[in-house]
């Protein structure tokens, strides 16, 4: 065990900024799943594969677990389609914008109600420009006070690595401790938060909604606005909070990734392999 909880902090500290994951956590991710699969379909068309069946397709391998890769591969193997060129057809997926996503029933509400209380944050894994267009088609590109993108300080450092919570709580001035992360996936998100000493609120919705609470979070809700009225009474007053360095707005590519000695963290997390439970 690399880190135990009551060594690090009391459950009753204070919150002064509550950081967010974005996929199946503020959004549903299947929606915008969706409507990639449709623009892969339609690009397939060129290379003679009928669109219905390779849509349907993608969807069904997609359901076996959206990140174990080679979806795109492995829907036109099961059409008998393997000799269709797979690169075209992967970079259609990445330039995929969805033009309007939604967030979940209450997660923009609940957005808006922290943002007056203590600084908010997000942190994601992915494309950059594809997790930025997502975060423009759910009108919330304004909505944190700071933005950390894992994958701009290298995709080795996609959580469960602790380095980008570290970043956004340093970037926003607030001490870990006194951090919440929110996030659906306890393999990537708790384990992230964990490995940053962080407090960690597990949401039941999306892709893992079903998934165990392992390894265990701080709290567990069913949706973001769940689980920010657990924490509602803990949150500490925007007057109390650290002084924010960054309060005169959202500017993600103004971000500098913390060289490897000021992200402080010295101790082990956990592997990609574990991400993958
Ligand atoms: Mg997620």
């Amino acid at each position: 065990m690399y880190w135990k909880p009551d060594d690090c902090w009391s459950a009753e500290r204070p919150v002064e900024a509550v950081i967010f994951d974005l996929d199946d956590t503020i959004y549903p991710q299947a929606e915008w799943l969706a409507g990639a699969w449709c623009a892969v379909a339609e690009a397939a068309v060129t290379y003679g594969v009928d669109p219905g069946r390779l849509r349907r397709s993608l969807h069904a391998v997609a359901e076996e677990g959206s990140d174990r890769g080679r979806v795109i591969d492995r829907a036109l193997e099961s059409l008998g389609a393997g000799r269709a060129p797979v690169r075209p057809l992967v970079a259609v997926f990445r330039r995929y914008r969805a033009a309007r996503l939604w967030p979940f029933p209450g997660a923009a509400e609940s957005l808006r109600f922290l943002s007056s209380r203590v600084t908010i944050g997000l942190v994601t894994d992915g494309d950059p420009d594809t997790q930025r267009s997502k975060l423009r088609a759910l009108r919330l590109d304004h909505a944190f006070d700071v933005v950390v993108l894992s994958d701009e300080l290298g995709v080795s450092r996609r959580k469960p690595h602790p380095a980008p919570l570290i970043q956004a709580a340093a970037t926003l001035g607030v001490d870990r401790a006194a951090c919440v992360y929110i996030g659906d996936r306890p393999a990537k998100d708790v384990a992230a938060a964990q490995a940053a000493r962080m407090r960690s609120v597990r949401v039941r919705t999306g892709e893992y909604m079903s998934w165990p609470d392992t390894p265990r979070p701080w709290l567990t809700a069913r949706d973001v606005p769940h689980a920010v009225s657990q924490i509602a009474a803990l949150l500490a007053p925007r007057s109390r909070a650290t002084p924010v360095p960054i309060a005169a707005g959202y500017r993600p590519r103004s971000v500098r990734p913390l060289a490897r000695a000021e992200l402080g963290f010295t101790g082990r997390f956990p592997s990609r392999a574990a991400a993958q439970l």
